[in-house]
């Protein structure tokens, strides 16, 4: 029992409020649409299950912690009759069950995020940023929580999450707080006499739709630039991970942002989140998840011609040569695991050089067997489990299909049998055929390949075979062989002799099917806004 008086898990029923600004009913007990909601991936989606209840306004009562279950439209919690349960990928137990959204809901999240743009919109830059470096404040002050949620949710390592990924969270929000002030001028030039000025005008309502693996970096990644620039938000979040995103929602209450101005429409992708990015009154998608549903909402969004930015999935190679640090470049090579693999940007290609191959998967297979695999919350815990059920069948399978295919399973291959639930072993494979699907298709789980090469143009040939181009990382002792290679990778961002360290003024996204824009600093500005060149004559005058 926690000092609140309930247990962890236990839904705590709350009272909504009853003004209707949006022109919608907000008592407990209603819902928004009356039709019925389509069957979500039924018989595949374990975590998804309408669980058809009452209509109520819930809290969700997390480690102690209490979490709102709703949506935050316009300033309001707001319930649905509908709910899905999301389940902890520790342990496979309910955490939550979350309201439901749908067409009605972004409806009214997009018509309240119109409403606040006005003012939001003309709000000085200056007063912005303060609002921004305040949400900044919340989340730091708030990191044991988010973390702890967030784990529970996602599976993520605990510590990371307190040590790394929530202050991450609020550089999120103060980088572009800064940024934004040092916009004005920036791009000022002239021309024939004439003077040109560039200014960044607030463009409307962002839609932005993210991922579970590292939820609330993810989201705040676009939504900070989206705030920053003075345009409103409405959020879905991932349904495999819903929570922290409610937690952030009273963070931006707390700080101060205008109701309205960041808004959050609890749902499924092909429900809340379709509607979302479909929806004629977004002035900009922000969008980061899988190639696959990156294709629906590019779609969606250019019945509106309404501009996207896709930052979508990768399958990134990992070069070492022969003279790289061995000890460093194993190292990250372990690191490739992290996070149960589920990361966007893993280096899951490993492409050696021949002459230090055998050893280096050796001692590969040595560490990958070392790691300790558990819950992610103890400080001893290397690998956490696999999101859900589905993701780890999904996983599984890409395992299997290489086996069959003819590549060689150096180690792992199959679920932590000591453990049970949801956790795979780390897994190495060797030998894969060329243009297999192991060697091509993002697995988003803990699997790595070995390959080897014998030369740069080996090297880079590899590397490129994909038609993926989100990252590579490149670990070699002769530093203009190193920068040779990185020139010729195809990839938004190229790490060498090192990995996951990035500036959050550097532009960031991905080139072939990993994306489409490029997000940080000046880049997410102009993606955010209308950029506006206005070009004045000389004055005549002379007095
Ligand atoms: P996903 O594409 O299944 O889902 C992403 C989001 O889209 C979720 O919020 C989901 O609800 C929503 N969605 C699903 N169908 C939709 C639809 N028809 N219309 C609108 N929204 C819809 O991806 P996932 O499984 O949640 O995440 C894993 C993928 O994300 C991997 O491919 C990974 O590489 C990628 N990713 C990319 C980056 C990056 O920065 N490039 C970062 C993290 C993850």
């Amino acid at each position: 029992m926690t000092s609140s008086g309930t247990s962890p898990g236990e839904r705590v029923p709350t009272a909504v409020s009853n003004h209707g600004d949006h022109g919608l009913p907000t008592s407990s007990g209603w819902r928004l649409d009356g039709s019925p909601r389509p069957a979500y991936r039924s018989g595949t989606n374990d975590r998804i299950r309408s669980s058809g209840g009452t209509a109520t306004s819930e809290l969700a009562v997390v480690e102690g912690i209490h979490v709102s279950t709703d949506h935050w439209i316009g300033g309001e919690r707001i319930a649905s009759l509908d709910r899905w349960t999301d389940l902890s990928p520790i342990d496979e137990q309910l955490i939550a069950e979350v309201a439901r959204g749908g067409t009605t809901e972004i409806r009214a999240a997009v018509g309240a995020a119109r409403e606040a743009f006005g003012g939001w919109g003309s709000t000085q830059p200056k007063r912005r940023s303060e609002i921004l470096h305040r949400v900044a404040d919340g989340i730091e002050a708030r990191v044991s929580e988010l973390a702890t949620v967030e784990t529970r949710d996602n599976g993520s390592l605990l510590r990371s999450m307190r040590n790394s990924v929530m202050p991450r969270v609020a550089r999120n929000f103060r980088s572009f707080a800064d940024r934004l002030l040092e916009l004005e001028g920036e791009a000022d030039a002239s021309y024939n006499g004439h003077a040109e000025r560039v200014t960044w005008d607030p463009s409307g309502v962002t839609a932005v739709v993210t991922p579970w693996n590292a939820p609330l970096m993810l989201a705040t990644w676009r939504i900070a630039p989206a705030l920053a620039a003075g345009n409103t938000v409405v959020f879905k979040p991932p349904e495999w991970a819903p929570l922290t995103a409610s937690l952030f929602a009273d963070i931006t209450r707390d700080a101060g942002l205008p109701d309205g101005v960041f808004n959050v429409v609890q749902g499924i992708g092909e429900e809340a989140g379709a509607a979302l990015v479909g929806d004629p009154g977004v002035a900009r998608v922000a969008f980061t998840g899988s190639v696959a549903t990156g294709r629906l909402v590019a779609q969606a969004a250019a019945a509106n011609l309404t501009p996207v930015s896709l930052e979508l999935g990768g399958k990134s190679p990992f070069v070492i040569f022969a003279d790289a640090d061995r000890e460093a470049s194993l190292a990250q090579a372990v690191n490739q695991f992290d996070n149960a693999g589920q990361v966007c940007l893993a280096g899951t290609r490993l492409l050696i050089e021949s002459s230090i191959y055998d050893e280096f998967v050796g001692r590969l297979i040595e560490t990958s067997r070392a790691l300790v695999q558990g819950d992610p919350r103890s400080e001893s815990t290397d690998l956490g489990p696999l999101i859900t059920r589905e993701h780890f069948e999904r996983v599984d399978g890409f395992v299997r299909r290489a086996v069959t295919d003819g590549a060689r399973l150096a180690t792992g291959g199959g679920p932590n049998e000591d453990l049970g639930g949801l956790y795979y072993r780390p897994t190495v494979f060797v030998d894969a055929p060329e243009g297999s699907e192991i060697l091509t298709q993002e697995v988003f789980g803990p699997v790595l390949t070995a390959q080897r090469f014998d030369s740069e143009d080996d090297a880079v040939a590899l590397a490129n075979a994909t038609d993926y181009g989100l990252a590579a990382i490149v670990y070699a002792g002769d530093p203009e062989r190193a920068q040779r290679v990185a020139e010729r990778l195809v990839a938004g961002t190229v790490w060498v002799n090192c990995f996951f360290v990035r500036e959050l003024n550097a532009p960031f996204g991905g080139s072939r099917n990993s994306g489409i824009g490029r997000e940080g600093g000046v880049w997410s500005f102009d993606f955010s806004a209308d950029v506006k060149n206005v070009v004045t004559a000389p004055s005549e005058r002379s007095d």
